[in-house]
C-alpha cells in the first residue's frame, strides 16, 4: 500500500528545502538587524485563541480551521497564522513588563482548509513578525520598509505594496452604518454568504472571493474616508515615512486583510510573477488584539510572508542564486582492504569541516565512481591498497578531471588548502590511519 501527502499539503524534497533554508537564513539574518528576536510557540492552540482574535465571522474561522478535539475533551486547533500565538504568548508571560516595544519573528507551518491551488495550500510555511507595545507610526513604515528590503535582499526586484488604514474604535462605528446601508441596497446582487456577512460583520465583505460581490464591494463606502482626526494623521505619517524612505506604494482602500483584529495601518505585497495567489506577504497593525487576550491596552503591528509563494516567486523572476549543493569529496575504495582507513579518513575529512562520503552499496569501483557522479562532488579521491602502500593517493578533480598525488598523511590539509577551509586541523589518530599530523 502506498500513501500520498494528504491534499493540500506537500512533501518538500531537498533542492526546493535547500531553497527555503537560503530564504529563512536570510529572513532570519535581517530581522536580527532590525531589533527582532526569535520566538517559537505551540503548532496548536485553544481554539478559543482564534475565535477570539481571528473573528467568529471571519473565513478562517469559518471554513478553514483544523479543529480537533483531544484525548482530554480541550478542543484545539491547529494554528491558522502566527499572530494571536504570539500574543498570547505576550500576555502569558507578561512581556509588557520587558522594555517595549517587544520585537519578535517566527517562522513554522500553518494550517487552513482552503481550497487547494496554485500558491494556496492547507499547511503552509510563513516567516513573521511582530513589534508589539508602540503605536509609532515610524514601527509601521519600519515594518513596511523590512518587508521590502527583505524581498529585495532575496532578488524580488517586481514588486507592488498597497497600504490602507482600517481606522479603529473611534471612527468604526459611523462607517460601519454606512457600509451596512450600501449592502443593504445591494443585497439581491450578493451571495448568500456576503447577504449573511451584513449583520454579522459587514467589513468582511470585502473579503469575498465572488466576483459579483467583488464588483458591488468596488463601489462600496471605503473606511479610508471615514478615519478620525488621530488615524488620518497616524496613516499620513505612515506615508510620509514611507515617502522620505523612497518607498512606492498605492493605496488600496479595500484591502482588510481577512481578519478581525486588525486596526489603522494594513498592507501588503504582490509579486506579477505569481497567477491569482499574487500576494507573498502581509500585515498590519492590531492596537486591541493584546486587551482581547486579557493584557493591559497595548498596540501592536507585524507581519507574515508565504514562503511557498515567496520561493516561487524568486524562482520565476530568476533570483536564486546558484546554490553549492555539490558535496565536496568522494572517496573511492577499490578493494576492501583499504576500507578501514578510508572510513577513518572520512572522519578525519568531516572533522576538518570537509563534507565527504564513500560507498555503503558495495558497489565495484565503476559503479562507485558512476554514483559518484551522479551525486556530484568535487573531488574523489582513490584509496585501496596500492596507495596505502605507496602512502601516496591520487585526488581527481571531478570537473576538470586534474589529477594529483598527495602523500596520505598530508591529505586532510591539502584538500582544506585546495577546498578554501584554512584552519581545518583535525586529525584521526591511530595504527593504520595513515592520516596522524
Ligand atoms: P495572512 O496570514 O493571510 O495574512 O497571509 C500572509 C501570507 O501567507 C500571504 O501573503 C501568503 O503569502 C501566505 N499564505 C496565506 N495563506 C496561504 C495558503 N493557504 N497557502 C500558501 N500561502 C499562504
Amino acid at each position: 500500500m502506498q500513501f500520498k501527502a494528504p491534499k493540500g499539503t506537500t512533501d518538500i524534497l531537498p533542492d526546493v528545502a535547500r531553497r527555503w533554508q537560503y530564504l529563512e537564513h536570510k529572513a532570519i539574518e535581517l530581522f536580527s538587524i532590525y531589533g527582532y528576536e526569535p520566538i517559537v510557540t505551540p503548532m496548536f492552540e485553544h481554539t478559543e485563541v482564534f475565535l477570539r482574535s481571528i473573528g467568529i465571522s471571519t473565513d478562517i474561522v469559518q471554513k478553514e480551521m483544523y479543529t480537533f478535539a483531544d484525548k482530554g475533551g480541550r478542543s484545539l486547533t491547529l494554528r491558522p497564522e502566527g499572530t494571536a500565538p504570539v500574543i498570547r504568548a505576550y500576555v502569558d508571560h507578561n512581556m509588557n513588563q520587558l522594555p517595549q516595544p517587544v520585537k519578535l519573528y517566527y517562522t513554522g507551518p500553518m494550517f487552513r482548509y482552503e481550497r487547494p491551488q496554485a500558491g494556496r495550500y492547507r499547511q503552509f510555511w510563513q516567516m513573521g513578525i511582530e513589534a508589539i507595545g508602540s503605536d509609532d507610526p515610524a514601527i509601521d513604515a519600519e515594518a513596511i520598509l523590512l518587508m521590502i528590503n527583505y524581498f529585495k535582499s532575496v532578488g524580488l526586484k517586481e514588486l507592488t505594496l498597497y497600504i490602507n488604514s482600517m481606522g479603529c474604535d473611534e471612527d468604526r462605528p459611523v462607517y460601519i452604518r454606512l457600509l451596512k446601508d450600501y449592502a443593504e441596497e445591494n443585497r439581491e446582487k450578493l451571495c448568500r454568504d456576503c447577504q449573511k456577512r451584513i449583520d454579522l460583520n459587514p467589513l468582511r465583505l470585502f473579503d469575498c472571493k465572488e466576483e459579483s460581490c467583488q464588483l458591488v464591494m468596488k463601489d462600496a463606502p471605503k473606511i479610508i474616508d471615514y478615519l478620525d482626526k488621530e488615524c488620518k494623521a497616524h496613516f499620513n505619517k505612515v506615508r510620509q515615512y514611507l515617502d522620505t524612505q523612497g518607498i512606492a506604494y498605492i493605496i488600496k482602500p479595500e484591502l482588510v486583510r481577512g481578519l478581525d483584529y486588525y486596526t489603522k495601518t494594513t498592507f501588503e505585497v504582490v509579486s506579477p510573477f505569481l497567477g491569482a495567489q499574487n500576494a507573498i506577504g502581509g500585515g498590519g497593525r492590531y492596537n486591541k488584539l493584546v486587551e482581547e487576550f486579557g493584557g493591559p491596552p497595548t498596540p501592536g503591528i507585524g507581519f507574515a510572508i508565504g514562503t511557498e509563494r515567496l520561493s516561487i516567486a524568486v524562482e520565476r523572476e530568476g533570483a536564486f542564486l546558484s546554490i553549492d549543493n555539490k558535496m565536496d569529496v568522494f572517496v573511492a575504495v577499490p578493494d576492501e582492504a583499504a576500507r578501514s582507513t578510508a572510513i577513518n579518513l572520512l572522519s578525519a575529512l568531516r572533522e576538518a569541516g570537509i563534507s565527504s562520503d564513500l560507498d555503503y552499496m558495495g558497489r565495484s569501483l565503476k559503479g562507485q565512481l558512476k554514483y559518484a557522479d551522479k551525486r556530484g562532488f568535487k573531488y574523489t579521491v582513490f584509496l585501496g591498497s596500492r596507495e596505502l602502500e605507496s602512502g601516496e593517493v591520487v585526488v581527481k578533480n571531478m570537473e576538470t578531471s586534474e589529477q594529483l598525488e598527495v602523500p596520505l598523511k598530508e591529505l586532510v590539509d591539502k584538500l582544506s588548502e585546495i577546498l578554501g577551509r584554512p584552519g581545518a586541523v583535525a586529525r584521526v589518530k591511530g595504527p593504520g590511519t595513515g592520516v596522524q599530523g
